[in-house]
């Protein structure tokens, strides 16, 4: 559990940085009601998601990926920011330099009141034509028409990175030179099973940054931070960002 003492360090630490950046996964969303990927509840028609989100799954059957996607849209659609949302969004006002990185798809930082996002796995609000390279938005929910077709009758694709894709290179780069001068990384809610998380926090971690990580379970992450902060975003982040 978290003792006070943890959560007054890190109350310091976030206080006295200049620089700060925050790396989020699955986990800030679980108190929002979005299932996790390897939770309770990420179950879909008996497919676990590293069946569905793929470009071998889209190629073979673009209706099922887009059915799986359809339902997950729902979810987000009724799902609401909590307080770990809103506390992040409330640390970005405060914060000389501040960056979100966010492996989340839902959308839901930002409608939390955050700015500053990096999202390095997509958008389930958007998508791409597999012809032209079109993206757009398509925000309703169930979708009209499966699999959904862009202005050039081309098929769309989620715009999300998905397992076996590369990640957007610029966007990338942009993301370690933020972190190559970060005083406070707080990782929350990652298992680090993808292993980006991991390895943004060590280079982080190599060029000087605090890192804290925040998990009710043990992480990847948990044994590589200098502070392990065990508990519920949703509970814990409104504690860190009292001042
Ligand atoms: P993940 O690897 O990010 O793991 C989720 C982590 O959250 C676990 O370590 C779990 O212990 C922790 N967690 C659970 N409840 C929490 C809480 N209340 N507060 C803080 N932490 C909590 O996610 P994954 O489910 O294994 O999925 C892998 C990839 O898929 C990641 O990119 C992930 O972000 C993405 N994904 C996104 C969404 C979304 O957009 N909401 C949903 C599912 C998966
Ligand atoms: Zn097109």
């Amino acid at each position: 559990m978290v003792n006070s003492n943890s959560i007054s360090i890190a109350r310091q630490r976030i206080r006295e940085s200049r620089r700060l950046a925050v790396i989020t996964g699955a986990g800030v969303s679980a108190e929002s009601g979005i299932p996790t990927f390897r939770g309770p509840g990420g179950l879909w028609r008996n497919f676990r998601a590293e069946e569905l989100a793929t470009p071998e799954a889209f190629k073979r059957d673009p209706k099922l990926v887009w059915e799986w996607y359809d339902w997950r849209r729902g979810i987000c659609k009724q799902a609401q920011p909590n307080p770990g949302h809103l506390s992040l969004a409330k640390i970005e006002t405060t914060a000389t330099e501040f960056l979100l990185i966010t492996q989340n798809v839902d959308g839901l930082h930002k409608r939390a009141g955050s700015k500053r996002i990096a999202e390095i796995h997509g958008n389930i609000w958007r998508a791409r034509c597999t012809l032209c390279g079109n993206e757009f938005d398509l925000e309703e929910t169930p979708l009209l028409e499966i699999p959904p077709r862009c202005k050039c009758k081309g098929i769309a694709r989620p715009d999300i990175v998905w397992f076996g894709e590369t990640y957007d290179q610029d966007l990338l780069e942009d993301i370690l030179d933020f972190l190559s001068g970060t005083d406070t990384l707080i990782t929350v809610g990652t298992s680090g099973m993808v292993p980006m998380p991991v390895y943004l926090t060590r280079h982080a971690m190599s060029h000087g940054a605090f890192a804290i990580d925040l998990n009710p379970d043990e992480s990847e992450l948990s044994g590589i931070v200098n502070l392990s902060l065990r508990g519920k975003a949703g509970e814990i982040l409104p504690n860190l960002t009292e001042i």
